[in-house]
């Protein structure tokens, strides 16, 4: 019951910052971050209604995937993923966040034969600790993937830092929407990059109101 009232304020809040930005709530894909709790939990969130749920590691991933078989659940990966684990989860996985770098472009190409869908994960704020290529990087980056057919770039990712301040928060999201726009502008059949997935149990709101397509709630939802 608790996930289903989590969820309850969640979408209130989701149509609140959607009505500021004038936005549609169609155009949001809540993401329900597992990482922090069991099948139990999880099955609950199922049935409060989630159909996106994410995982940021190889294990619990697998776990949930493998119970959750059959169920109509579209899984992403939101994690770092090292490249000796990508065929581990490359035939199970729908998203994957945190494409960072040419090497693991690489290992996912040569794992599959279809399309993956994968957003670019940029460290927007520059922060040491966070994994993605910088800002200035991704045109660039997005060049080289041509040699990798079954990479399909459809948005971009970042992780706000951990703050309560908002123009810090604003100044992140607004930028990786910015670089969203120079991407598409390129008409890129590769990576038509229409989505932004960005904003977490802390930001959200914030993140909608600055173009979120794809927002990732953990602790405020199950946790
Ligand atoms: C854990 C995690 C989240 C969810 O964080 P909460 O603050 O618990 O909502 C979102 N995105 C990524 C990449 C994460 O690792």
């Amino acid at each position: 019951m608790q996930v289903a009232a989590n969820l309850k304020e969640i979408n209130r809040r989701i149509e609140d910052a959607c009505k500021n930005s004038n936005r549609s709530v169609k155009d949001i894909t809540l993401i329900g971050v597992t990482k922090y709790v069991t099948i139990e939990r999880t099955e609950e969130a199922i049935k409060a209604g989630i159909r996106d749920l994410g995982e940021n590691r190889l294990e619990g991933f697998r776990e949930k995937y493998d119970y959750f078989q059959g169920t109509d659940v579209k899984w992403h990966f939101i994690g770092t993923l090292q490249s000796r684990k990508v065929k581990d989860v490359i035939h199970q996985v729908d998203v994957i966040h945190s494409l960072d770098r040419l090497s693991l472009a690489k290992e996912i190409n040569k794992r599959t034969e279809k399309k993956i869908e994968c957003f670019i994960q940029v460290n927007v704020s520059k922060e040491q600790s966070k994994h993605g290529i910088l800002p200035e990087e991704v045109l660039p980056f997005i060049e080289k993937l041509r040699e990798y057919e079954n990479i399909r770039v459809i948005g971009l990712m970042t992780m706000a830092p951990h703050t309560e301040d908002e123009t810090v928060l604003r100044q992140v999201f607004k930028r990786l929407a910015s670089l969203k726009a120079e991407v598409q502008e390129k008409h890129y059949e590769l990576a038509p990059c229409a989505y932004l997935s960005m904003g977490m149990s802390n930001d959200y709101e914030v993140a909608i109101e600055e173009g979120a397509t794809h927002i990732r709630i953990g602790t405020k939802l199950v946790g």
